[in-house]
This record gives C-alpha cells, structure tokens and sequence, in this order.
C-alpha cells in the first residue's frame, strides 16, 4: 500500500516538490477545495499531479452505507483500504449532543477498528480491538463526511468506535491536521475527547498544550457498579481516574464532562444519583446523562422515563448541572458500533 498523504500534517509532508508554496497549494486542495484527488489540483503541472499520484494514496476510507438524510443526524459506515469497516456520525445542530442550539455541526470521529476494553453493554467491544486508526484515517473521516453530505463539521467529538486515549499518538497527529489553519482548522475547544478512563493518559493530556474538551465515560458512581459494566476499572478504579481528572484540570482549567448511560437496574438508583452528584461536585464537572441504546444481542434496557427523570433530578437537586441527551439516533442505529456490527454480522451470514 502508498503512504497516505493524510497521515502527517501539513507541515510535516514530504511531497515531490521541496517548494513551500506547492505544499501549500496541495493543502489547500485537500483541505480547502476539499479535492478528492490529485488530479483535480488543476495549478499544479500534470507531471507533478502524476509524480503524487505515483507517491501517496488521497483516499483512506470509501462509503458503504449512509443512514440517516436531509438535516437529521445521518451514520456512514466506512471500509478502509485494508477492508476494515468504522463508523462516523454526523449531528445537526438541532439535534447536538448537548441539546443547545446553535449553528453547530458534530461529527463523530472513531479512532480504532473495534475496542480492546470490552464495556459489557457496547456494540464496539463486542468483536474485539482489530487495530488503531492511523492520524489519516481519522481525519478522513471528516474530509469524506462533508464530501458526502455537502456540510462543514466545526464541532468533533472523538466518541465513535474504539477508545481514543488508546491510541494516543495517532489522535495527536490528526488533531494537528484538524486544528492547524492551513489543515481543516477547527478549534481545540470544539474538539471533545471521550474517554473510558485511561488515568495516565488523561494525565499525559494534562501536559499537551492544546485546550481540548475532555469527557469521562462514567456510567456508575462507586466501584463495584462500574466494575460490573466496565472492565477497565479494575485497571484504574474511581479514585484514581477522580485523581487523575483532578490533575487535568488544575492544569488546564477546563470543566470536565461526566458522561453517564443509564441502564435499567445496573447504575439507575438513586443511590448512583447522589453519588454521581458528589462526584461532579468534587470534579466541578458538568453531567450528560443518557438512557442506553438497546444493542441487539444485549440484555441491557434503557430505564422507564420516570427513573431517568427521577436519577436527573436527584443530581440536579444537589447543584449539579445534569442535562438529559435525547437519543435522536435510536432508530439508524446511532449508537457507537452497532452499524459496523450488523454489517459485519450479515456479511459472515451470506459466507
Ligand atoms: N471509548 C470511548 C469513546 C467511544 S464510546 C469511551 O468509552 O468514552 C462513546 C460513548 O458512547 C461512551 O460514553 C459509551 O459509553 C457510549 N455508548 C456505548 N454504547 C452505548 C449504547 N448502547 N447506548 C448509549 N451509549 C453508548
Ligand atoms: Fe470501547 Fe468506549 Fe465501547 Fe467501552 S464504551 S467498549 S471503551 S468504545
């Protein structure tokens, strides 16, 4: 396989011609032009368009299916070029994660092929982790989102499949593209990490310069709830990730996320609620609370509208800021993993 231009930024690249003024110009075309190949870069000599084109693959991933149309949330479910299938999901603003309006566009980036950290209730973990996404075929997926469906994405948050703090470097390496003026120059803080709990990693991110949104995927308030669902905590219990959130922000000041699936009769008491409150409040961190998208293969439910408006108003009442994410994308499968799944599971049916 041909190196992939897309997997340095911009100012990294060693193309053909050494002149800065022709790099610039082929970035423009990726980035700006939004060019899907070189032979499109029509003020560059065709021997040049030739000798590129000879050097480096422009396309990291190709469209198998899009869910979804017009101005709702829409799921593409991508194939790589060794064949590997990841998803993105873009979110209108209407429709954004945390439900303010605003001319916002979110795209859901993944950032490996399936999740090595096995959550009990995510389509992503279930196959097991295949391999980490490279720098390009992250910001692929952006490039290949706006292609097809005509929007800018100035809004990302890295909650698709596969656990990014798990592939640290590649995640770097594409934010530089994504967030550089010359690359798709979206701003750190419209830029969220969502992570399972890797507490050195959120310590390593403490130190990087850049003021990026960092989420918690929490989904139980004690030990023993998130042990339950989560495999990771055995690795890094509560108390060191509240240790290592603490470091986080006295370094970079920045309010954290608490991400919080409710699932029925796992982690929707309001036991889990005050808990859940206590923490936030020791974290000043902000809370999404969102009722689990049925997995098909899965026992999990998602809790009556009573219990989440209940375990809502239980963090609330204790000074915490806890809003509710409407699921808008239940019915395409929206939840992360669940499109490459059924894709995957249809195809070893037609073997
Ligand atoms: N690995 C990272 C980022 C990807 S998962 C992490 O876990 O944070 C993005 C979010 O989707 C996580 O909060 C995850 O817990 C959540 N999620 C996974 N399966 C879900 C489901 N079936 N319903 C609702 N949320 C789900
Ligand atoms: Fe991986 Fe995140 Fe899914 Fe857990 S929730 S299996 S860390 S993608």
């Amino acid at each position: 396989m041909k190196p992939l231009l897309l997997d340095h930024p911009p100012e990294l690249w060693l193309l053909p011609c050494s002149e800065k003024y022709r790099q610039a110009q082929v970035a423009d075309w990726i980035f700006k032009k939004r060019a899907s190949s070189f032979a499109e870069m029509s003020n560059l000599s065709a021997a040049l368009r030739t000798e590129l084109a000879e050097a480096f693959d422009l396309a990291p991933l190709t469209l198998v299916t899009c869910q979804g149309d017009g101005g709702s949330t829409r799921k593409y479910l991508w194939r790589l070029r060794d064949g590997s299938l990841i998803e993105s999901v873009l979110i209108p603003a209407t429709e954004a994660l945390y439900g303010e309006k605003s001319d916002r566009m979110t795209l859901c980036v993944s950032t490996q092929v399936g999740c090595a950290y096995g959550c009990h209730f995510c389509a992503s973990g279930l196959d097991g982790w295949k391999r980490n996404l490279s720098p390009g075929e992250i910001v692929g997926q952006i490039l290949e989102a706006e292609r097809q469906s005509g929007e800018r994405v100035n809004n990302l948050v890295f909650m698709g499949m596969g656990e990014p703090l798990a592939n640290f470097d590649s995640l770097m390496s594409a934010i530089e593209t994504i967030n550089c003026p010359e690359g798709l120059n979206i701003g750190a803080r419209h830029i969220t990490i969502s992570t399972s709990g890797l507490a050195p990693r959120i310590r390593d991110l403490a130190h990087y310069p850049k003021q990026l949104r960092l989420a918690i995927s929490l989904h139980g308030a004690t030990d023993e709830v998130r042990e339950r669902i989560m495999p990771v905590n055995k690795k890094h219990p509560l108390r060191e990730l509240v240790d290592a959130c603490l470091f986080y922000q006295q370094h970079k000041g920045r309010i954290i996320t608490l991400e919080y699936i409710l699932i029925q009769g796992v982690n929707d008491s309001l036991d889990q609620a005050q808990k859940l409150a206590q923490l936030a409040g020791i974290l000043h961190a902000k809370v999404n609370l969102i009722p689990y998208n049925t997995v098909e293969g899965l026992p999990w439910e998602r809790p009556p509208q009573t219990t989440v408006t209940a375990f809502a108003k239980t963090v609330q009442s204790r000074g915490v800021t806890a809003t509710v994410r409407t699921e808008k994308g239940g019915d395409i499968d929206a939840a992360c993993g669940q499109l490459r799944l059924k894709t995957e599971q249809a195809a070893a049916r037609q073997e």
